[in-house]
């Protein structure tokens, strides 16, 4: 059954059932839930509490390739295997992030899945949903007024408005608000200042709300939020502006996960969205954790390549919430492997297997990586139309000489049925036994020390460089005992390195750190490379352009 209709379109046509019915395969009941509409509802508190007591099911990691500008279906491939695992019987729940409206009308579009392997509703999911991601800017913005406030009213802090760290954000693609000024127009609109405008994705907050265990360590975590230097050089926190039990208040809703269900009916959690190459990459521990405690296996998802999002879902994620995948799958596309090979995005739908051949060196490092954290690990072919049997073929031929399990994923055309390949294969090899969590690098190494690890162990580079003002932000931190953190990289996940056309497995590379955070709420040092954005800008023809909603509602062009 393969078919052309858009995402969108069999969206609309799928049969969705009460919410309440999808909860109660998790074990819920009606009370334990927050109901947004028929087929959405929130989990209250008191039934994250309840499940904490079950035993935990299995736990798999969906995570990719070094990725096309289209993705390569690790979204789908999350849902399709969770939909397959039900079909051989097991009881499977869904962990994911939930779309940021920046790529949904940049370059990307909607962010649910794809064709048989959705999650519903769709649009309400990629558009506003249940305000989460108005709920992340409302705090991050009111903690950004509270400073310009404070400075304005007298300053008793003595904040230094030429160091202010914490920036505003917005949950758009808009490159006109990189660089601004704020506190223009005399005396009554404050002190002018420069700034700086992030994407809502890559807010602190949202870290802080995917790290989170529950309401109260939500609200330690914002009250340790960095957000400026003192005229003394000392670091100013949130809690000190007073604001954190307000920032708290606005996120009372955003941290309970919310269930949706797939196109088959399948219970998914969609909670939490951090960007993988700006921020940690991966939905929220509440969710993940909550998927495992509900379901046999729980399936989750890190952003863009292995290189980001997986290496952070092992050194940052499973580090704080105490936990390990008991399988890693690895999609794969042809396209991408192409596209690693050396042939231009415009040929990419031509059969070229000496390409594939060559672009595997790009997966094959991803493979060595996942298998550094010692879990065992799978390779799913997400096939498309597009592909010839004979690049399939090599594909498969590549990955059997290379030592590694490989089955072809058609969840795309097929839902559920097209994952039974790649969900056996997980199946058995999570049948042996467990080894025990083991991180690239020890949080205790120094900031270079830990960074020199990531590049050389994952990227495949030769060095790292910090350049001036990174090398004295790093001093500050060592100075203020700051430093032992895990390292978050934003770093562009087009490439292994961190310049985006350096395509397959370059080596010799060095890496650039450019600038230096600390994220004290999250947890985490944040290490810039390259020229990556926090704010990212619209394309020529961007997928809002596609887009329209009827005199009845029905949209079209969502993907
Ligand atoms: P990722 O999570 O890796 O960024 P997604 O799962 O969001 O990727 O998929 C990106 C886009 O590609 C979606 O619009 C999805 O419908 C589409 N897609 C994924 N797999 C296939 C496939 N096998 N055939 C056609 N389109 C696909």
């Amino acid at each position: 059954m393969t078919t052309m209709a858009s995402d969108i379109e069999i969206a609309q046509q799928t049969a969705l059932k009460p919410i309440t019915e999808i909860a109660a395969q998790m074990g819920l009941t009606e009370d334990d839930l927050e109901l947004y509409g028929k087929y959405k509802a929130k989990i209250s508190f008191a039934a994250v509490k309840r499940m904490q007591q079950h035993e935990n099911g299995k736990l798999v990691l969906v995570t990719a390739v070094n990725p096309t500008p289209a993705g390569e279906g690790k979204s789908m491939t999350t849902v399709g295997l969770a939909q397959a695992f039900n079909l051989l019987g097991k009881k499977a729940v869904a962990a994911m992030r939930e779309p940021s409206l920046g790529p949904v009308f940049g370059i990307k579009g909607g962010a649910a899945g794809g064709g048989h392997s959705q999650i519903l509703p769709m649009e309400d999911i990629n558009l506003h949903f249940t305000g989460d991601m108005h709920a992340v800017t409302a705090a991050n913005n009111l903690l950004a007024a509270a400073i310009d406030n404070h400075v304005h009213q007298g300053n008793e802090l003595r904040i230094d408005v030429r160091r202010v760290i914490w920036k505003r954000v917005l949950d758009m693609n808009d490159r006109a608000l990189r660089h601004t000024v704020v506190g223009m127009g005399g005396k009554t609109c404050g002190f002018p200042r420069e700034d700086r405008f992030m994407i809502t994705v890559a807010s602190e907050i949202m870290a802080v709300l995917c790290l989170a265990d529950d309401l109260t360590d939500l609200k330690r975590r914002m009250a340790n939020i960095t957000v400026a230097y003192d005229l003394d050089g000392n670091l100013v926190t949130a809690g000190r502006l007073g604001v954190a039990g307000a920032m708290a208040i606005l996120m009372k809703d955003a941290i309970k996960p919310n269930l949706v269900q797939t196109t088959e009916n399948t219970p998914a959690l969609v909670h939490g969205g951090p960007f993988a190459n700006i921020a940690h990459g991966c939905n929220s521990v509440i969710a993940t954790k909550l998927a495992m405690k509900t379901g046999d296996i729980a399936i989750t998802e890190a952003g863009f390549g292995a290189d980001l999002g997986a290496e952070k879902f092992m050194d940052i994620t499973c580090r704080f919430a105490g936990i390990k995948p008991d399988a890693v799958v690895i999609v794969a596309t042809v396209r991408a492997l192409k596209m690693h090979g050396g042939v231009k995005k415009t040929d990419l739908q031509a059969e070229n297997t000496d390409a594939v051949k060559k672009g595997f060196a790009n997966l094959a490092k991803h493979i060595e990586n996942m298998r550094k954290f010692d879990v065992p690990v799978v390779v799913g072919i997400n096939r498309f139309h597009t592909d010839t049997a004979a690049e399939i073929a090599c594909l498969t031929a590549l990955c059997r000489s290379y030592g590694v399990e490989a089955g072809v994923n058609d969840c795309w055309a097929e839902g559920g049925e097209g994952g039974r390949e790649v969900a056996e294969i997980v199946l058995r090899l999570m049948e042996g036994p467990k080894t025990p969590y083991k991180p690239l690098y020890d949080a205790e190494a120094s900031i270079p020390e830990k960074m020199k690890k990531i590049v050389t162990e994952i990227y495949g580079g030769k060095d790292v460089i910090f350049e001036t003002k990174a090398a004295r932000q790093v001093k500050e931190l060592e100075a203020f005992g700051l430093d032992k953190m895990p390292v978050c990289v934003a770093k562009t996940q087009y490439s292994l390195s961190d310049n985006a056309e350096l395509l397959g497995a370059p080596e010799g590379f060095v890496v650039t750190v450019k600038d230096v955070r600390v994220c004290t709420g999250a947890g985490f040092i944040v290490c810039e490379t390259g020229n990556i954005m926090t704010m990212p800008g619209l394309p020529k023809v961007p997928a809002a352009n596609r887009m329209d909603i009827d005199e009845n509602g029905n949209i079209t062009g969502l993907f």
